[in-house]
């Protein structure tokens, strides 16, 4: 079971490093990737060295390998500092720059030469019939030819951030169906809203993790969840 802590815009520089520390400190069983904002990851990863679980991750990379791409972030530059996973296609990311699947793709294929695993995030944006949104996911991992390679995290826009939880069936029904159209190997996550109430709910969804964002933010409600997780 992998969680993925994704800090987004959040937390001085200060606040991610008592972070940091305070997540080393609840001896997670589970192993965690930390994904701090770029200017937090050098004293965030070194504050992970030596704790067992904590791995250096990071929100995004760019779609190009180095030159004049002002304020982009390179996977290579990343896997300098030690980075072992890339979110790459958020939701937040997707609206705010307009990125296309064929974008996205080209992120990860830069991540996977680097030695970082690729985090794929898909999701649809509106409530749908759960057979229409199915489909439309099993149509937009076509955008990735080294899937296999990937983590893929299922998370409806709907339900990232607005503490609305779906129904665990249709959760597993879209898990499912990735994993008979791509693999039945493929690692699948959810992300979306998930807490120290509602992660049990997810028990029977055949998932490699979570994808969590505002609960994995602060402390108390991290030590929470994982609790509820039985660490
Ligand atoms: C996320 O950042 O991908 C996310 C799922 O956020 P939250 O847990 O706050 O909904």
């Amino acid at each position: 079971m992998l969680l993925v802590s994704n800090w987004k815009m959040n937390l001085s520089h200060a606040e991610a490093l008592t972070l940091a520390d305070g997540i080393g400190n609840l001896n997670s069983k589970f192993p965690i990737v930390i994904c701090p904002s770029f200017v937090h990851i050098p004293d965030v990863y070194n504050k992970l060295k030596g704790k067992a679980n904590l791995i250096p991750g990071a929100q995004d990379c760019s779609a190009n390998g180095f030159g004049a791409h002002t304020g982009e972030v390179s996977a290579k530059m990343l896997a300098e500092l030690g980075c072992k996973y890339v979110i790459v296609g958020h939701a937040e990311k997707r609206k705010a720059c307009n990125e296309s699947y064929e974008i996205i793709n080209q992120k990860t294929i830069n991540a996977l030469n680097n030695q970082i695993t690729p985090i794929i995030c898909v999701g649809e944006r509106k409530k749908a019939p759960i057979k229409v949104t199915t489909q439309q996911i099993i149509d937009d991992l076509k955008a990735f030819p080294n899937l296999a390679e990937c983590i893929i995290a299922y998370e409806p826009n709907w339900a990232i951030g607005s503490n609305i939880t779906p129904n665990p069936q249709d959760v597993l029904q879209i898990i499912c169906a990735i994993k008979q159209s791509y693999g039945e190997k493929m690692q699948v996550m959810y992300g979306g809203s998930v807490n120290e109430d509602n992660v049990k709910l997810f028990h029977n969804c055949d998932l490699s993790g979570f994808l969590l964002g505002g609960s994995s933010q602060k402390i108390e409600t991290f030590k929470n969840l994982l609790n509820a997780l039985g660490n």
